[in-house]
């Protein structure tokens, strides 16, 4: 085992208790594929699943998998009108699982997301019977200061240029502290506590994944 990964290992650990003060499970898993088969042992057949924007998820290959499962999946981007994307949001929100990454955890067990349409900032913090957070040992902070920090820096512009949106650093690839029409910087979630039991599941997972 490598210095990292019997790093990692310990954190998982450390990160597991400093999760459950905040009300939320969490578990570790070394690879993607290990975190892949965690989550998709959490959700029952039959449940309704669905998910925000997340890159983490789809490298894990977790959103493929659900599609390809026994489970009635809920799919935004199904929607062919703004009719049907707001009825569609209707199921979102009463959804059995929603399924997600967080943009940075701080090292005490907190959630920080920054959104800019603002579903999956929503279903994070109410609506879904339960979330399913993926996130990569990367995304550990020291607080939610430098979790911001790291979103504006590391995660917003690629995200930005993902989903092609006219903001400063869609174009420089450095955050311009934008107030753009099409910001995706528009809400800050911080989770701090979850007090519905069982809830929220972080998947902590050693391999990189997503932004
Ligand atoms: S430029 Fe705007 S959208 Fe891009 S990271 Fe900064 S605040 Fe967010």
């Amino acid at each position: 085992m490598s210095y990292r990964s019997e790093s990692f290992l310990m954190a998982g650990e450390t990160l597991k208790k400093a999760f459950a003060r905040h009300g939320m499970d969490a578990c570790y898993c070394a690879t993607a594929e290990e975190a892949k088969e965690k989550i998709l042992s959490i959700i029952p057949e039959g449940s309704s699943v669905t998910w925000g924007g997340t890159e983490s998820m789809m490298e894990a290959g977790v959103i493929e998998a659900v599609k390809q499962g026994n489970y009635e999946v809920i799919d935004r981007k199904s929607a062919k009108t703004p009719e049907e994307a707001r009825a569609l949001y209707g199921k979102i929100v009463c959804a059995d699982y929603f399924l997600t990454s967080t943009n940075a955890f701080t090292k005490d067990g907190m959630l920080v997301n920054i959104d800019g349409a603002s579903n999956r900032v929503a279903c994070i913090a109410h609506g879904p019977a339960h979330v399913i957070v993926l996130a990569s040992m990367d995304k550990m902070c020291d607080n939610v200061e430098d979790a911001v920090r790291r979103i504006r820096t590391l995660a917003s512009p690629p995200n930005a240029v993902r989903v092609n949106v006219q903001t400063p650093c869609a174009k420089t690839g450095v955050c311009g502290d934008c107030l753009s029409p099409e910001c995706i910087c528009c809400q800050i979630l911080v989770t701090r506590y979850s007090r519905v039991p069982g809830r929220i599941t972080v998947v902590l997972c050693g391999e990189k994944l997503g932004f």
